[in-house]
């Protein structure tokens, strides 16, 4: 392979990993520059809609993730109160979309994507390598890594930042003001299934709606971890993803008797919490200089209201890796050509997050008017053709292998 088909790409996380993996496909080689100097399972869960699971069944991803995802049945939506308000019919994705609907633990699917990686002789994969600089010269770009074993250049035709939402390599190229915290708080655990109420041990997705705050739970693992994301308007922030929090904290956003008991009996099981501030940024107009571009939450951080963030990560790997195939010898091309492939979803996949945002936390009389439309006036099936526009998305290129919705049963 000769060196000019060498894409640098900053970062090992969802997006990163399927970028090489989608270049590996089309006959590039990737250098993948991860500044952790392991890759360990961390985060918790995350949802893989059909958008998204359709890009990675294509890059053969769908037996090993078959084997650590749960394939949720539905979205069901209560109030803080405990009543009923929706069932999304999720599970119906793989005949309404061509693709399942699945949640895994965001180790788990880095795990598939780092092992799939291994096996392509095209992928190295560098770690302890923080990228700091990179120049752009007409051969292409050189970065400069800095890590636990010195520092290190390495050279390719073109770079991609994946490293991020406090990504370098936009500080580099466009050096905006940094993300700002958007007000909100998550709190995540994992909880062994065995010591949560076999009710939520189903292979549902499960969403309680309150005052300024709201709660996610899903199985992950197969069904072995319950994925519990507690969500609230608070004005602290903590940078990364794994500062400590406590059942304290959380409980107080969802008080008695507002919040029913078996959610708070839920919020009470698990002994340690991880705090994750959430940040937001508004769209970029522009995001690639010449052989430079940015991809997933480098570019456009979602707040976590839609699920999207990483499928929108996959989705741009997909997209990316279809226009440099395309333009193997202009990557500034390819990169333009990417970016108004993708400008416009993105935008409107982070107002539709914001959206959802407001709606959730409402209260008072707000909050009964959202409940009776969510209740009488559209339903589970109409709530999910309000999501076509998101799950019948499909990549460009030539047709990924077909979605394979053979999952073993939802796995709880
Ligand atoms: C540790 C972690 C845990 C997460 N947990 C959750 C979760 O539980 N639920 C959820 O919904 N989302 C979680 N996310 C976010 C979610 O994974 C992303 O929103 C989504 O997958 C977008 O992926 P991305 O590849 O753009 O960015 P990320 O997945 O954030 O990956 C960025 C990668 O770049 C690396 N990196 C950063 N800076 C540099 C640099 N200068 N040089 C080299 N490498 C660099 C990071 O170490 C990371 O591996 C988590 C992200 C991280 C990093």
């Amino acid at each position: 392979m000769a060196a000019s088909r060498t894409i640098l790409v900053a970062g090992a996380g969802i997006g990163g990993l399927t970028l090489a993996l989608a270049l590996a496909d089309r006959g590039f080689r990737a250098v993948v520059l991860e500044q952790s100097p392991q890759l360990e399972a961390t985060g918790a869960g995350l949802q893989i809609s059909p958008n998204c699971a359709r890009v990675l069944i294509g890059l053969g991803a769908a037996e090993r993730l078959k084997s650590v995802a749960v394939a949720p049945d539905s979205v069901r939506v209560r109030n803080a109160g405990g009543r009923d308000l929706v069932r999304i019919p999720i599970g119906r994705s793989p005949s309404a979309y061509g693709a399942p609907y699945w949640v895994v633990h965001r180790g788990d699917l880095q795990a598939v994507l780092l092992a799939l990686a291994k096996e392509r002789p095209d992928i190295s994969l560098v770690l302890g390598a923080r990228v700091d600089e990179y120049a752009v010269h007409p051969n292409g770009v050189t970065v400069a890594c800095a890590g636990p074993g010195g520092s290190a250049d390495f050279s390719g035709l073109a770079l991609v930042g994946a490293d991020g939402l406090w990504s370098r390599v936009r500080a580099r190229m466009i050096g905006d003001a940094p993300p700002r915290p958007a007000g909100r708080t998550a709190w995540r655990t994992l909880l062994p299934a065995h010591l949560v109420d076999p009710e939520f041990r189903a292979a549902t997705v499960n969403l309680w709606l309150g005052r300024g705050a709201h709660l996610v739970h899903y199985p992950v693992r197969a069904g072995a971890l319950i994925n519990v994301v507690a969500i609230a308007a608070d004005a602290d922030t903590v940078t990364g993803w794994s500062a400590p929090g406590n059942a304290e904290e959380v409980l107080r956003h969802y008080p008695e008797p507002d919040w029913a008991a078996p959610a708070r009996a839920l919020l009470k099981r698990p002994e340690r919490w991880l705090r994750w501030t959430l940040y937001d940024r508004p769209p970029l107009r522009h995001w690639s200089r010449g052989p430079v571009t940015l991809l997933g939450d480098a570019v456009h951080p979602m707040l976590p209201f839609m699920a999207q963030g990483a499928a929108m990560a996959i989705e741009d790997a997909a997209v990316l890796a279809d226009a440099l195939a395309r333009q193997p010898t202009d990557p500034a091309q390819a990169f333009r050509d990417y970016e108004h492939q993708r400008r416009e979803r993105t935008t409107d996949v982070q107002r539709a997050a914001r959206r959802n945002d407001r709606v959730y936390h409402l209260g008072g009389p707000a909050a009964l008017g959202r409940d009776l439309v969510l209740r009488l006036a559209l339903g589970g099936d109409l709530v999910l053709a309000q999501h076509d526009w998101i799950y019948d998305w499909r990549p460009p290129g030539p047709a990924p292998v077909s979605a394979d919705p053979a999952m073993p049963a939802g796995s709880a």
